[in-house]
């Protein structure tokens, strides 16, 4: 079966679609009914050659131009991600899905942000002048020259836009591997950024398992890699960029910790445990998935939480009233599901859920679990699914001690109504970004990223320019230079 948006062949390199079919297929499943939509071809080692050689050379034209000029290309790109995103969001729903409900609204319009702001940004990319005396240092601020982006499959859109537009606003080219999972999204980003006027080259999109990743990785012409992904896999990455000393952002997992005072306002709270643990069905890093649930809200919180989850539409993801859609894989059904029993086994009560839905595609209830102890593995390893573990809690010094004992730290929140409170244990967390009377929120303002396991680096707002550009320091020496002999 064939979608009217997808994408014409597998590559999108040097400025254009290629295809090679004598790369392995890979099948492109959409998880709704199980059916394959498309099939495109893992990069050859030519291709993937064809991929660097052209990234070279368009990066150095690229670099040439002024931060206006490349800011000019990425808010016109902004603009036409806008334009088009029906046509995006479709995809993106057979590439993952997700609800169009979500899509429509958090995929290619964040895609879309991510150009703008940092279309708007690139203009003002500078050095600075440090006056020594009257000798002096002026800074150049630098691209770092060929980056390597690495996607997971949650937000395929969203991750080709977070890591192309601050590269490309620092004036690098980018080399987008997506995950096999969800190919189709990032080859519409680069159609769209040269269609906008990107000089062909400049960001190319090959596909492939983790070895072409791999491939890229270790290829001394390779500057900076930044990957999105399971720690395991972070972990490989990060070693192998490390062996050619390269710059790295590590958006990686997490088990994060969602804290319900007593005092909180309990609508909010439950909401905010629905946003970070059942949106796009669970497949969200930052999901704050051990909720400490205080003892004294715990049984009236989960009972309006049963009654809510009851009111999700499970269904057809295309069907604009569908709030909850399937998981993107029929592996990771399977993962969940495994999770799932290990928690029934572990003793965990069940609140609702917990089943696979007997229909087509790889549908799984939303699921709680009450009672879980610290010690449980659902509440220490990251499901990346539509279950929530609700653990109890006395006191404030306790909890935050608990919430903070996990190798993770990607994010966390609280519910509370004390202000001195929230901002205490947001002070107090582990993690690289804080929700306070929220959860999940990612504007591309504000940096996002993990501490502990969870990363390196940041996403984002101003301090993704760092992470993308690098500093030259230029001595200037005005009168004599005297030296030993
Ligand atoms: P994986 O870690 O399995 O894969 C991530 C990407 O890395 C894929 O494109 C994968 O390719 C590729 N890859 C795998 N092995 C290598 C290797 N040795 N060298 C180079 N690349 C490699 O993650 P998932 O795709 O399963 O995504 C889910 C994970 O991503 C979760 O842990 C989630 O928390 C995390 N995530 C983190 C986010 C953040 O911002 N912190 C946001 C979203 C997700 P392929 O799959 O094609 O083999």
């Amino acid at each position: 079966m064939t979608y009217p948006t997808q994408p014409t062949a597998s590559h999108f390199i040097n400025g254009a679609y290629v295809e090679d079919t004598s790369g392995t297929p890979i099948e492109v499943i959409y998880p709704a009914t199980g059916e394959t939509i498309a099939t495109v071809h893992a990069a050859t080692p030519a291709l993937i050659e064809q991929a660097i050689t052209s990234a070279g050379r368009a990066q150095a034209v690229w670099a040439a131009m002024t931060g206006t000029e490349r800011g000019r290309v990425l808010r016109r790109a902004a603009d036409m991600m806008r334009e088009r995103n029906h046509e995006l969001s479709v995809l993106e729903t057979y590439d993952t899905g997700k609800p169009y409900q979500e899509t429509s609204v958090a995929d290619a319009t964040s895609g879309a942000d991510a150009l703008e702001y940092f279309g708007g940004m690139a203009a003002t990319l500078t050095g600075e002048h440090i006056q020594l005396g009257e000798d002096w240092v002026y800074t150049r601020r630098e691209p770092l020259g060929l980056c390597v982006g690495i996607g997971a499959w949650n937000y395929p859109t969203q991750i080709a836009c977070w890591k192309g537009a601050p590269a490309l606003a620092c004036g690098n080219a980018m080399i987008f591997k997506p995950s096999e999972t969800t190919p189709l999204c990032a080859l519409k980003v680069a159609e769209i950024l040269h269609e906008a006027g990107l000089p062909a080259g400049a960001y190319n999109v090959v596909q492939g398992l983790g070895d072409v990743g791999a491939a890229l990785v270790t290829d001394p012409r390779i500057d900076k890699v930044s990957l999105t992904g399971s720690v395991p896999t972070g972990r490989k990455v990060y070693a192998a960029a490390a062996e050619g000393i390269k710059h790295v952002t590590m958006e990686l997992g997490g088990k994060s910790p969602l804290i319900i005072f007593e005092d909180a306002d309990l609508e909010n709270a439950i909401s905010g445990a629905i946003l970070g643990n059942f949106y796009s069905s669970g497949q969200v890093c930052s999901n704050g998935t051990r909720v400490f649930v205080h003892r004294a809200i715990k049984q009236a919180f989960l009972d309006r939480l049963a009654a809510r989850l009851d009111s999700a539409v499970i269904g057809d993801p295309m069907r604009p009233e569908t709030s909850f859609g399937p998981m993107v894989s029929e592996r990771q059904m399977n993962i969940v599901l495994d999770y799932i029993a290990k928690g029934k086994a572990e003793g965990a009560r069940l609140v609702c859920g917990g089943c696979r839905l007997d229909r087509d595609g790889f549908y799984i209830q939303p699921t709680v679990f009450a009672d879980v102890t610290d010690d449980m593995v659902i509440a220490r390893e990251e499901i990346f699914g539509p279950v929530m573990a609700v653990l109890d809690f006395d006191d404030e010094t306790e909890v935050l001690a608990r919430a903070n004992a996990t190798e993770f730290g990607l994010a966390a929140g609280v519910f509370t109504r004390d202000l001195t409170r929230a901002h205490r244990i947001a002070a107090g967390f582990e993690a690289g970004t804080c929700y306070i009377n929220t959860y999940n929120d990612a504007p591309v303002e504000a940096p996002f990223g993990g501490a502990k396991s969870s990363g390196v680096g940041r996403e984002n707002s101003k301090a993704a320019i760092a992470h993308y550009s690098q500093l030259k320091s230029v001595y200037v020496r005005m009168g004599d230079l005297e030296a030993p002999f």
